[in-house]
């Protein structure tokens, strides 16, 4: 078949700009075939451009040529029409289709493109597998409704970032892909230098450094949105390359970046979502969301605080709770209020919840008229063990107490996930509803009991809390870190610190990290040299762009507001990468397999 060519047609409208107040125009619509109906003599096409979709008419008694030619058509065909804007008749009005009340009678038809049948047809709701629309991506994100809407979202999210940033005198700066390793602490992704072979590129796992140097260089202000990189083994929201909103300033502290980053995400909420955000945020230091939701990223929608019941249990004659205890552990409990919400089974399947967390179990106790308890363990405790435990949970007739005890980690991961997991389960979290915290004062380091040394828990540049200086030396695995989270909905959606700015204290926490002078040296030279020329106070924040977009449009996976997402394994269907490369590219970068796993 012949196609047409543009021959200088321009278009005259999009889908979206059509309505009842067009009746009459003489309009050029260009765009795919949806659908293609024939009904008695006369073919109705549902055209879609990059805004909508309109019906397109082609009434032989209107236009007989047109219409002879639209017999051709079929699914993702592309096409000009030309023609004039009617009222539909009533009957045949679509109350679910912004251009509905209206449709188009062709004058004249170009057929652009043809299409092969597509592998999946676009006016189907249900999406195809995973593995068939990443593939097809393009035709994916062609569909009008889904993950096309979530990068149109996400332009605009860009667009309010930038013009915040830009307004309050930040600068977009580029920094560094092909650079060395970055500190924070994942696997990197190299590339090898084919001028000086045997040596690589590292990919930034973020432009922490470069962004510090930045400050060095007196930008005061700086940010980009830029992609990141870090191979770790992926989860359901994590994607090898990712994409940050990278932040540093100057001259400020902990509660004048804090408002800079509240006034942006009012802003945000305001434009794209039409909410307005109660600004300052909650803070809360880590110590404090550990013991009352048990992780550093609580989700404060919904209540079911954990409460430490340790101190009633010390002597405790049942030896569930108090060996934990004799070993340094804690017991915590959870109680639900209207605890029928849960049967029996569902209390007995806690065990395997527990287990996920390495737990070995959750302890139960429904509370009863009279206070009574109904439980498998209360001939275990004191009588007076159990009103102390009722009165500090607040628990009354009817509620369930949880109880887990372990370690300070296990009971933590498994009461702070089972709290996420019951408000789930229990209609607890409100919809509709952002809450934002901000998580303060983290530990500076964390202990790795595998390789028996401190590792830094946020990066090494993180300036140490300047009233715990005096316990390097004494109890390292206290001192407070000037770094913060900000959590949204139970998500960490950005985290960042105050940086070292000194390089005495840089070392100090070099030494502390176990890193010499010359491992300094040989890997971060260069910042210790710049913190010697007079580097101002400096602190700033990153914010994971594809997590916050993912959580605005509600959906569940950050892939959905990423354009071409990559698998779990790491691999991009639709390009096929990674792939092998010709003999004569590793023969040039001097490399050579040595075998495939
Ligand atoms: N570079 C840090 C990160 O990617 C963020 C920051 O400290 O600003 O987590």
């Amino acid at each position: 078949m012949k196609l047409d060519s543009m021959d200088g047609w321009e278009r005259s409208d999009l889908s979206s700009d059509l309505s009842v107040d067009d009746i009459g125009k003489q309009v050029v619509l260009m765009g795919w075939v949806l659908r293609r109906r024939d009904h008695g003599g006369v073919i109705f096409v549902d055209l879609r451009d990059r805004e909508g979709l309109v019906q397109v008419v082609f009434n032989p008694e209107f236009n007989e040529k047109a219409h002879e030619k639209a017999h051709v058509l079929r699914a993702e065909w592309v096409i000009a029409v030309s023609g004039e804007v009617f009222r539909r008749p009533a009957d045949s009005e679509n109350p679910d289709l912004p251009t509905g009340q209206i449709e188009v009678f062709v004058r004249h038809i170009k057929i652009l493109n043809a299409s092969e049948a597509p592998p999946f047809p676009l006016d189907d709701p249900c999406p195809p597998s995973d593995a068939v629309r990443y593939k097809y991506r393009y035709l994916d994100l062609r569909k009008l409704a889904g993950p096309r809407q979530n990068l149109l979202f996400r332009n605009k999210l860009n667009n309010t970032i930038r013009e915040f940033l830009n307004s309050e005198s930040f600068v977009d700066i580029e920094t560094p892909f092909l650079t060395t390793s970055t500190p924070e602490g994942a696997r990197d992704y190299l590339v090898p230098s084919r001028i000086s072979p045997g040596s690589f590129y590292a990919l930034p796992q973020s432009p922490q450094i470069f962004k510090q140097l930045l400050m060095v260089a007196g930008f005061e202000r700086y940010y980009q949105i830029v992609r990141c990189f870090r191979d770790e083994d992926l989860r359901a929201d994590r994607q090898p390359e990712f994409t940050q909103l990278d932040m540093e300033t100057s001259f400020l502290e902990e509660e004048r970046l804090f408002n800079i980053v509240e006034r942006m995400m009012s802003l945000i909420f305001d434009r794209l979502m039409g909410l307005e955000l109660r600004i300052p945020f909650d803070r809360l230091p880590f110590v404090e969301a550990i013991g009352r939701y048990g992780l550093d990223k609580p989700d404060v929608r919904f209540g079911l605080e954990l409460v430490e019941i340790s101190d009633i249990l010390q002597d405790s004659q049942f030896a569930v709770f108090r060996t934990p205890l004799e070993s340094g552990g804690i017991v915590k409990a959870i109680r639900v209020n209207n605890g029928d919400r849960l049967s029996r089974k569902d209390l007995d399947d806690l065990r395997e919840f527990a287990a996920i967390y390495g737990g070995k179990g959750i302890a139960y106790a429904r509370i009863k008229e009279g206070l009574e308890w109904q439980s498998p363990i209360a001939k275990f405790l004191a009588a007076e063990e159990r009103s102390r435990i009722v009165e500090r949970t607040g628990a009354s007739v009817g509620d369930v107490i949880l109880f887990a005890a372990d370690s300070h980690k296990i009971v933590n991961d498994v009461l702070g996930n089972l709290r996420n997991f019951l408000a789930e389960k229990l209609n607890e979290i409100p919809n509709n509803t952002y809450k934002f915290i901000w998580i303060t004062e983290f530990p500076m380091f964390e202990y790795d009991y595998e390789e028996k040394r401190f590792q830094a828990m946020h990066h090494p540049f993180t300036s140490p809390i300047m009233s715990d200086l005096e316990l390097f030396t004494t109890d390292p695995g206290k001192i407070r870190a000037r770094a913060y989270d900000l959590v949204l909905n139970g998500s960490e959606i950005g985290g960042g610190s105050m940086r070292i700015y000194r390089s005495d204290i840089q070392k100090m926490v070099f030494s502390a990290l176990g890193i010499d002078d010359d491992q300094a040296e040989e890997k971060f030279g260069f910042l210790l040299d710049a913190l010697k020329y007079g580097a101002p106070p400096h602190g700033g924040i990153a914010f994971g762009i594809d997590r916050m977009a993912a959580i605005l449009t509600g959906s569940e996976s950050i892939r959905d507001v990423i354009a071409f997402p990559k698998t779990q394994k790491a691999v991009c269907p639709l390009t096929g990468a990674p792939g092998e490369v010709a003999a004569t590219q590793l023969k040039e970068l001097g490399i050579k397999i040595i075998g495939r796993k």
